[in-house]
């Protein structure tokens, strides 16, 4: 091999502007250099494994570590390893010609070699050259692992200009030297410096040191065969990775190599009656490097709510959002995920129904969200969704619909579903139904009023209806009508006097024949109006009527004695008095009297008693 002659040279023209490219524009992020570095010594130190797995390599491999240390004095930040190295022509080839990836030649080369291609992260792009983001000038000090190489010093001062010649140095291996510029020196701290690398290096596949501690954990268990794990290597890593969270209800391993390779683990966190703001989120790697928590674009919309790791060499990294979306990978990644997690929670249901009903007031938040975003995931999980009546009982859509149908079939046909959001506060109602021997849903999470009407589109002749959107008889009515004991000319007087007594405008009255052990007076809540006023509540967005009221219906029963004796009072003052304080029970029973009208309530009924 000829010796390292000294030489000056200037970088290929494609560098010219490229430099204040790299520091200004291509990562909004600068401490992304160090990700970069230290990837590239794990490269190296991964192709020098490789190359001894075939036999190319028969030297001693020794302590294969990365480390990485800080001279605050000189303000050099040095990256070293004891992988591969360089030989001047190396040098010259893979980092003076910018855009020339070594790797991307080595994979070609070992491409159709066993774990040739998987065990190289770099694919970045600009890698080394990140490190002008924060350095003035980077030195390498390599010695090639290939025999009677010789060891090399390039540096170059961030312009064009480069220096290369001979070096000091008898150990195979690299060391990147890092000057750190003037407007960086937030870097030359221990404690950002750990902070960046446990961030992106905690799984990286070679040991990382830093001020004598290896700070990551090598094998982590989404590289491992599931068959060779237990549940405590999955609860334990989900310590790793959110240590202050509660145990997770269960996990998926991912694994799949074609036609795209995806590893990973993600976690069902239990989520309670609302969703969280989500602070630990689904991190995305590829090749054990962390790149991003921000994974929108790859995991489905419904599943963010999952925890875990995903590691994907496949996804693109450095492109824009728009070409993310579209990206054939990714779409088939982000089917494969939501295939896989309603594949898992099949199997739950199948294999342990008791143990799943006790999981779904936490996961059901997830499966309902899917169903209602997502109708591939609708069409597995309409087998195991779950839903609950008020006495805690679940049942499947099917499951359901069979245990309705005598009973809660109207005369057209279609089956009413009844439920309350509030069983305290309908607690009439559902008393109500349960009279009828009706089954009463408690649909009480902020995603019901969404999950309802994708019930009722997907579901034939099903419709959902709240306890109270109607009375009784009209919730779900039969062909059989009860006779009024009030003739219509009673009817009409008393709308007028009800209507009379009433102040508020949100409230149309009718009278209508009800059985005599409901109240005399009932408020009703019209299903459709409610659900737009619920849903624009949920969306917190005003409705383009404004903000309105809340709409509702006072029945006036009929066949109550009340109403005839009220009807039958002579005294006008008394008439209207009477009226009101039916009225004001209604309003009672629905929660809906307070302040000044409470008052007036107590005062009066105290009167009368
Ligand atoms: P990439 O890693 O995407 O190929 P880089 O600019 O980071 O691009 O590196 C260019 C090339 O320089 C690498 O492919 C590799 O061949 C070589 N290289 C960089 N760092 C090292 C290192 N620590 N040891 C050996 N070779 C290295």
């Amino acid at each position: 091999m000829e010796s390292v002659a000294q030489e000056k040279g200037t970088l290929s023209i494609h560098t010219e502007n490229i430099f204040p490219i790299i520091k200004k524009f291509l990562y909004s992020d600068h401490e992304i250099f160090l990700r970069e570095l230290v990837s590239n010594a794990v490269d190296a130190t991964q192709k020098l494994k490789q190359l001894t797995s075939y036999g190319e390599f028969n030297g001693e491999l020794g302590e294969l570590k990365v480390s990485v240390k800080l001279d605050k004095e000189a303000k050099t930040i040095t990256v070293s390893d004891r992988g591969i190295g360089m030989t001047a022509d190396e040098i010259k080839k893979y980092i003076n010609q910018i855009a020339f990836s070594g790797a991307a030649e080595f994979v070609e080369q070992y491409k159709d070699k066993e774990g040739g291609k998987e065990n190289i992260i770099g694919h970045f792009g600009l890698g080394f050259y990140s490190a002008y983001m924060v350095a003035s000038k980077v030195e390498i000090v390599t010695l090639s692992y290939k025999e009677g190489a010789e060891a090399v010093r390039w540096e170059c001062d961030g312009s064009t200009e480069f220096e290369i010649g001979p070096a000091e140095r008898s150990e195979r291996g690299t060391d990147v030297i890092l000057h750190i510029a003037p407007d960086s020196e937030e870097f030359l701290s221990e404690f950002r410096l750990r902070e960046i690398l446990e961030k992106y290096g905690k799984f990286l596949p070679v040991e990382i040191e830093f001020e004598d501690k290896i700070i990551n954990n090598p094998n982590p268990i989404w590289t491992k065969n599931p068959a060779d794990l237990k549940d405590e290597d999955y609860l334990e890593f989900y310590k790793e990775l959110y240590p202050y969270s509660e145990d997770p209800l269960f996990w998926i391993h991912l694994n799949v190599d074609y036609p795209f390779n995806l590893t990973g683990v993600l976690y069902f966190p239990k989520l309670k009656n609302d969703f969280q703001v989500q602070k630990e989120k689904i991190k995305l790697y590829s090749r054990q490097v962390f790149i991003t928590d921000e994974v929108k674009d790859i995991v489905p919309d419904f599943l963010q709510l999952l925890h875990g790791v995903i590691d994907s060499p496949d996804i693109p990294l450095n492109v824009s959002r728009s070409y993310l979306q579209a990206d054939s990978n990714v779409k088939k990644i982000n089917g494969y995920i939501t295939r896989k997690v309603a594949d898992k929670l099949s199997e739950i249901f199948k294999n342990d129904r008791e143990g799943f009903e006790k999981k779904f007031d936490d996961i059901g938040l997830f499966v309902k969200y899917g169903i209602i975003s997502d109708d591939k995931f609708y069409e597995k999980a309409k087998d195991f969704c779950l839903v609950k009546n008020i006495d805690g009982k679940h049942f499947t859509f099917e499951e359901y619909r069979e245990a309705v149908k005598d009973n809660q079939t109207d005369k057209n046909g279609n089956q009413i579903w009844l439920y309350t959001n509030d069983p305290k506060k309908q607690d009439a109602f559902v008393e109500s139904a349960k009279k009828r021997s009706y089954d009463v849903l408690l649909l009480d999470t902020v995603i019901d009023p969404h999950f309802i009407g994708v019930l009722e589109q997907k579901l034939e002749k099903v419709n959902v209806k709240r306890v109270d959107a109607d009375t009784v008889d009209k919730l779900i009515e039969k062909d059989i009508t009860l006779e009024s004991v009030l003739s219509e000319e009673q009817k009409e007087k008393a709308k007028v006097l009800f209507e009379g007594i009433m102040e508020s405008k949100a409230a149309s009255v009718q009278v209508e024949a009800m059985p005599t052990d409901e109240l005399p007076v009932v408020i009703t809540f019209p299903e459709f109006m409610r659900r737009m006023t619920d849903m624009q509540a949920i969306s917190g967005q005003a409705s383009m009527f404004g903000n309105m009221p809340m709409m509702y219906t006072v029945s006036v029963n009929a066949n109550h004695p009340l109403t005839e004796k009220i009807l039958a009072t002579e005294d006008e003052a008394q008439q209207k008095e009477l009226a009101k304080q039916a009225y004001d029970l209604a309003l009672l029973s629905q929660g809906m009297l307070s302040g000044k009208a409470l008052t007036t309530f107590i005062q009066r009924t105290v009167e009368v008693l």
